[in-house]
């Protein structure tokens, strides 16, 4: 206990964390904390800081001549007279802060004081730790501190498994089971978000994949790289691996079994299934089919003006999906990615993720 409760006339200078009381009148009224101790204050005052202890005071009583008490009961003493301190001053110490900030921030909502409020919301957030913050979440619904109830919401979510162990969290199970229900929601959603995020990110890498293979086919066929060029083409013009060496290889090593392929796509090959479906979107998203070097480019340009297939919708998304993940990577890609992309082209292994990897 920090000071002791005096008679109105004993007030002592640090009472109420002013430097200088001398200026201060009588207090005209006690508040009464539990344990029955009572702390003198000034209605004035308390009336100035918080509407509901204003219209406490106002309350008229039952005779002009009783003193005035006013009961703030359910928390410490100290938590009290850090409360009355914080009307005096507008402040409070850091260590009352770390001691009571919760009653704090309940007395700060039940007598509105939004100064006080503020404060607490924001200290109790740097406060949080895995113990306390079922408490603090349980309160900061209470008080409607939205704010601190989010942040305390997003720690039990990032550490769901250590706080289910809490003392506070089993209490909630027990008494607050609709709060629990939100909290598992909440988690919930969390997950969800992550998940689709993840999802997407997969799908761009994949049409990222996909335009470059596009790039790739068009500059093997049309100069050709390290082991295959187009047919009119001295083998070794260009012997030196090109910027985008590992899909390039396996478009190239594609390339050679198609050309040998005894199976092709119609006797279910995989591999010829899979350049075929590559030369198609290439097609699709060819603009000079006429003149173009890839093979078949015409022909599925053609068949595909003669036939309004049923697909053709779902072709020209993926068209669309893939151009603009490459419009995407490019303003996004940054020169770290630029100088990785580089060395893995220096580089003679082959990717785990070349060409093998597309699905379509
Ligand atoms: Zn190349
Ligand atoms: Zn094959
Ligand atoms: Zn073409």
């Amino acid at each position: 206990m920090e000071a002791s409760p005096t008679a109105a006339s004993g007030i002592s200078v640090d009472l109420y964390g002013l430097s200088d009381t001398k200026s201060l009148p009588e207090p005209d009224v006690d508040i009464l904390t539990c344990d029955a101790l009572r702390i003198p204050a000034h209605s004035s005052i308390l009336a100035s800081m918080s509407p509901v202890l204003e219209n406490v005071i106002d309350r008229p009583r039952k005779h002009r001549s009783s003193e005035r008490v006013i009961p703030i009961l359910g928390v410490p003493y100290d938590a009290v007279l850090a409360f009355v301190r914080f009307l005096y001053s507008s402040s409070c110490t850091e260590e009352n802060m770390e001691k009571y900030g919760i009653h704090l921030l309940a007395l700060s909502h039940v007598y509105l004081v939004p100064q006080l409020k503020h404060r607490c919301t924001k200290e109790l957030g740097q406060r949080l730790t895995i113990e306390n913050v079922v408490d603090v979440l349980q309160l900061a619904k209470m008080c409607d501190a939205a704010d601190l109830y989010l942040k305390c919401l997003k720690l039990v979510a990032n550490h769901f498994k250590v706080v289910e162990t809490t003392e506070g969290w089993k209490f909630l199970q027990d008494h607050d089971p609709w709060l629990e229900l939100d909290i598992l929601q909440f988690i919930d959603e969390i997950e969800s978000r992550k998940k689709r995020a993840r999802k997407h990110r997969e799908e761009q890498r994949l049409y990222l994949q996909l335009s470059e293979a596009m790039e790739c086919l068009e500059h093997i066929c049309k100069e050709g790289c390290t082991s295959v060029g187009p047919y009119d083409m001295e083998p070794g013009h260009k012997r030196r691996p090109c910027s985008k060496f590992s899909t390039c290889q396996g478009l190239q090593m594609l390339f050679q079994h198609f050309a040998t392929c005894k199976r092709r796509v119609n006797g279910g090959c995989l591999r010829c299934k899979r350049m075929w479906q590559l030369l198609k979107l290439h097609s699709s998203m060819c603009d000079e089919p006429d003149s173009c070097r890839v093979p078949l480019c015409r022909q599925f340009k053609l068949k595909m003006q003669q036939e309004k297939k049923r697909d053709e919708a779902r072709w020209k998304l993926l068209v669309k999906k893939v151009v603009s993940a490459k419009t995407i990577s490019s303003l996004s890609l940054s020169k770290r990615k630029r100088e990785e992309e580089l060395g893995e082209a220096r580089s003679t292994t082959p990717p785990p993720n070349g060409i093998r990897s597309f699905r379509l």
